[in-house]
């Protein structure tokens, strides 16, 4: 129920279309303006009277004309009647056109005529408008359509190119170095010896040591693999070439190969340096298993990069860094020696270390005087340093949204179940009656496992949706788990089966809420049985999850045992999940009593923290757990 955040560096890429879009739109944008002031600009001419020439000629006879203003071929006319505007012939004068048509030179000089100089923007803009704009247009064309292709060539030039995104030593603002990495240490010092030979490789090389050419960094998401790579980078000093597994199969057949090399070409140039490829099971998986669809494009792209590995010497001073989180799905000829030959195991954080997570995460942050981080480290097994990262940002966002400006103690408190189980949906209002069958039924769960010897005490229940979740009932074990027991996961069951087994008790009926305790139980009951040799009957075989080749080596679906073994699975699957119901309505039966008293009080107050809940436990008869019975037990 661990909520992962899938926060990923992204390149920024705009595609191509977007782009063509954005310039059509501008280029109509500016033909439209253009148009709107040309006609503007016309327009203003055109407000006066216009008159013919030989009308001009009479009227200047008639003594009506005492003013003509001359601009180029435009004549403005000062007329007893107003302005009015009138054209002459380009090459012709005005007096000359003028007595063509009969005007005498005495009366033309009774006209006192004022020739201007045709200037000014819109004159020439009238003038040339209808020459010019089809021109502009056309260029704006041709200029438009030769970016579009020169566009699409240089990407189709680039396709090859590596999209690695590089980080140089001497970029302070990204750097990283193993202090910003909590906890991890043996990883750590298993990595120091990469940073040494990077900073001072004569000293490896003059002994004769070989190097290793990969190092693949192995463990569960967020656990801060691609922090410790960058680390590695910035310890060293050296360029920092990080690419995603994902992305060299990208788009193109044929480019992820390419890619490959271009990117082992760039490092080389550029060394001493690290190249990082990320999520390498998206190009490493085993080959030829036809699973996806038989990929040639990613088995080329793999085998590019194994040949690039083999490729390069000792002295190149390029070590390639990888990252996953599926090493059993990864092919074996990755592993062997000359290429990643060294394996980085990276577990979820213990309680130490994810207290110095959360310190390292909450440096910048101002605290309230009550913050004790140690407590949120106890609370918070099974975190990984990514969900950390997460809770300290959430608990920011909650003390701003609330406008403190110091994070508490209870803002932790509560990021702690949001980055659990999602936000609360307190809008999704519950019927009364499914108000009712909600609170029975996470009192159900919370019974089952108080009264159960091996499972985790309850810290919390509530009826107030998160996520999809109606309501939830909140466990937490008193310390990290490396190993399950057999009784613990039957007590797990058992407690699943909780709410499903009150809900059938106290209404008689079944609703669709107890679905995901049915999956999360039998996918447990068939581990049991298939994984780890927990059941009886089976014995101690484990039929699945062998990983890699084996498991790749058959088609999708095909099963590792024969139909008989197949039915027997299914029946003890079902023997163990018909007694964990058995053992749930037992003690619910027995303890029907607390069982009404738990889910009344839900439906009045919603949410039952774990003082509260002990109160109600103690003042029933139940005893409390506490963390030596769990010991002793275990
Ligand atoms: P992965 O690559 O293993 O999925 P990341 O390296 O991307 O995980 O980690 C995600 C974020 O979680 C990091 O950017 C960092 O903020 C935080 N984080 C994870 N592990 C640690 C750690 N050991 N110390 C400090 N921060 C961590
Ligand atoms: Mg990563
Ligand atoms: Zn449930």
């Amino acid at each position: 129920m661990v909520a992962k955040n899938n926060k990923k560096n992204k390149s920024i890429k705009s595609s191509s279309k977007n782009k063509f879009t954005n310039n059509f739109i501008s280029t109509f944008l500016i033909l439209i303006l253009i148009m709107a002031i040309y006609s503007f600009i016309a327009e203003q001419g055109s407000d006066k009277q216009e008159i013919s020439l030989s009308e001009l000629a009479t009227d200047i006879k008639e003594g009506e004309v005492s003013k003509i203003v001359v601009e180029g071929e435009e004549l403005i006319v000062t007329h007893t009647d107003g302005e009015k505007v009138s054209k002459k012939e380009a090459q012709a004068s005005l007096t000359e056109t003028l007595s063509n048509y009969g005007v005498t030179p005495e009366q033309i000089s009774g006209v006192s005529i004022n020739i201007k100089n045709p200037s000014g923007l819109g004159f020439w803009l009238i003038q040339l408008a209808p020459f010019l704009l089809p021109l502009v247009f056309i260029i704006f064309l041709i200029w438009f359509l030769s970016r579009q292709v020169k566009g699409a060539g240089m990407q189709a030039f680039s396709f090859g190119q590596s999209k690695a995104r590089i980080t140089f030593p001497h970029d302070k603002k990204q750097k990283v170095t193993f202090k910003d990495v909590a906890g991890n240490i043996e990883a750590k010092e298993e990595l120091k010896e990469i940073v040494d030979f990077l900073k001072n490789p004569k000293k490896f090389l003059e002994i004769g040591a070989r190097i290793p050419k990969g190092v693949i960094l192995m463990g569960a998401p967020g656990t801060g693999k691609t922090l410790l790579a960058r680390a590695v980078a910035g310890e060293a000093g050296v360029a920092f070439f990080s690419i995603s597994g994902s992305e060299f199969v990208e788009m193109f057949v044929g480019v992820g190969a390419s890619r490959v090399r271009d990117l082992f070409k760039l490092a080389k140039h550029t060394a001493p340096a690290i190249i990082f490829i990320d999520e390498l099971d998206a190009v490493g998986r085993v080959r030829g298993t036809g699973v996806g669809g038989g990929n040639d494009e990613r088995e080329q792209t793999l085998n590019q990069i194994l040949v690039e590995m083999d490729g390069f010497e000792p002295t190149e001073k390029v070590i390639v860094m990888a990252a996953t989180n599926r090493p059993d799905v990864l092919d074996p000829a990755l592993l062997r020696p000359g290429r990643f030959d060294r394996r980085v195991a990276i577990d979820l954080p213990d309680r130490k270390d994810r207290e110095a997570i959360l310190v390292i995460h909450g440096d910048k942050k101002p605290f309230a005087e009550d913050v004790d981080l140690k407590v949120i480290a106890e609370r918070t097994p099974g975190f990984s340093g990514a969900d950390l990262y997460s809770l300290m940002n959430e608990s920011a966002i909650l003390a701003a949204r609330e406008n403190r400006n110091k994070i508490s103690q209870y803002d932790l408190i509560r990021s702690i179940e949001k980055v659990m189980l999602g936000p609360e949906r307190r809008s999704h209002v519950l019927s009364k009656r499914e108000k009712e069958i909600t609170a029975y039924h996470e009192a159900g769960h919370a019974l089952v496992a108080s009264v159960l010897p091996y499972a985790d005490p309850v810290h919390k229940i509530s009826i107030i949706s998160r996520g999809r979740a109606a309501g939830y009932t909140l466990k937490l074990p008193f310390e990290d788990r490396r190993l399950q027991s057999r009784k613990e996961f039957l007590d797990d069951i058992a407690v699943s089966l909780g709410g499903y087994v009150t809900e059938q008790m106290i209404f008689d009926d079944l609703t669709t809420g107890a679905s995901n305790d049915l999956q999360v139980s039998t996918a447990l009951a068939r581990d049991m049985v298939t994984k780890y040799g927990m059941s009886e009957k089976i014995g101690p075989v484990a039929f699945e999850g062998s990983g890699g080749r084996a498991m790749f080596g058959k088609g999708v679906g095909d099963r590792e045992y024969s139909e008989r073994i197949g039915a027997d699975i299914d029946s003890e699957v079902t023997n163990f999940m018909i007694d964990a119901r058995d053992k749930a309505k037992k003690i619910l039966t027995e303890n029907r009593k607390i069982l009404d008293t738990i889910a009344k009080r839900l439906i009045e107050v919603e949410t039952i923290e774990r003082e509260e809940y002990d109160k109600i436990l103690v003042a029933n008869g139940i005893a409390l757990k506490t963390k030596q019975d769990i010991e002793h037990q275990g």
